[in-house]
């Protein structure tokens, strides 16, 4: 008989953060830089951990550089994929992350590729996913990956859940798969779901060591994409990557026995990033604030999530 999980599994909307008793004076104390060393890498980093989706419209070179750092060779798990990654890594000594990306990263031959991949790489900080439960992430992590991409079906373009039936709320999976990770000295990546910068806030708060942004990064000036006029008005176009659009120009069209998982979308253009992201650093400081932690790395001891109903429309879009 098929089983039925009646634990209630939450999303970024379902809960709000409650405020804690703080002794913190104002937001330019809070510190978002985080250092990691990575299990597997041994590879140290730091910086404020947010990502860019490995995405044609996210992940530029432009938006890396205004981001400062977040350069990964991305990969498929196919033998000439292995044989693309090899030249890309040998031409490009100063790239040290892999992120090898699948929709479903529970297949023993994607855990059969990381293999692979960290036998021949075994000082490259590898990424891989994406999974939304704690006994695949440990599967992951003890196959040879550092960060494990959490995240099936949260994505602001992403029709799977639509398509196939199949996903995870994505607050649920962030904390599960935070904790199996952690357990382990892994980290993760909180991959899809935010919509605005309290999501983030509430990514880090449930545990998360990274958070990977699209749609909130899509439309601006160093997305990738050409920008369209219409009416007087300007947008970008930002597409999944397994949508039509992605598939024909990588695969020549959608294979015959599968579906597209994604949509294209015409963003309206947002200028450049860098005004999208202070607003984002600076509603994250503020949530630090309200909580109590003086740094990103405190936010998830300080964490106490409520579960809220949704309300109804408000006035004029207040309380979004
Ligand atoms: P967002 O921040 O836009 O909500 O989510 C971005 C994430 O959506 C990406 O990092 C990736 O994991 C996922 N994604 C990107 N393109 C597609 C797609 O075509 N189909 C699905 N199912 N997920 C996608």
């Amino acid at each position: 008989m098929p089983h039925i999980d009646n634990n209630i599994k939450l999303d970024f909307k379902d809960v709000l953060l409650r405020p804690k008793r703080s002794t913190l004076k104002s937001r330019s104390e809070v510190d978002l830089l985080r250092s990691f060393t990575f299990r597997n890498s041994h590879q140290k980093y730091s910086g404020i951990p947010i990502i860019a989706a490995n995405m044609d419209t996210v992940g530029t070179f432009e938006m890396a550089k205004a981001l400062c750092k977040h350069v990964a060779a991305s990969s498929g798990t196919s033998p000439s994929d292995l044989e693309q990654l090899e030249k890309i890594l040998e031409a490009l000594p100063q790239v040290r992350y892999i992120c090898l990306d699948v929709a479903n990263g529970y297949s023993e031959h994607f855990v059969q590729f990381l293999r692979d991949v960290r036998k021949r790489f075994p000082d490259h900080t590898i990424m891989a996913g994406n999974v939304v439960t704690g006994e695949m992430v440990e599967e992951l992590i003890l196959s040879g990956a550092d960060i494990i991409k959490v995240g099936i079906g949260p994505g602001s373009v992403c029709t799977t859940r639509k398509k196939t039936g199949v996903g995870y709320p994505q607050l649920s999976a962030v904390l599960e798969c935070a904790d199996a990770a952690h357990g382990l000295n892994g980290h993760i990546i909180s991959d899809g779901g935010c919509s605005c910068p309290g999501d983030v806030a509430k990514a880090f708060g449930a545990g998360a060591d990274f958070v990977m942004l699209g749609g909130m990064l899509a439309g601006h000036t160093e997305s990738g994409g050409e920008l369209i006029e219409r009416g007087g008005k300007k947008y970008k176009l930002f597409y999944g990557m397994s949508s039509d659009v992605a598939m024909k120009k990588y695969a020549g069209g959608v294979a015959e026995y599968r579906a597209s998982e994604g949509r294209a979308v015409e963003v309206p253009f947002r200028g450049a990033v860098g005004h999208t992201l202070r607003d984002l650093l600076g509603g994250l400081r503020s949530t630090c604030t309200y909580v109590g932690a003086a740094k990103l790395k405190e936010l998830s001891r300080r964490t106490t999530f409520i579960r809220v109903t949704p309300q109804g429309p408000p006035l004029f879009g207040a309380g979004d």
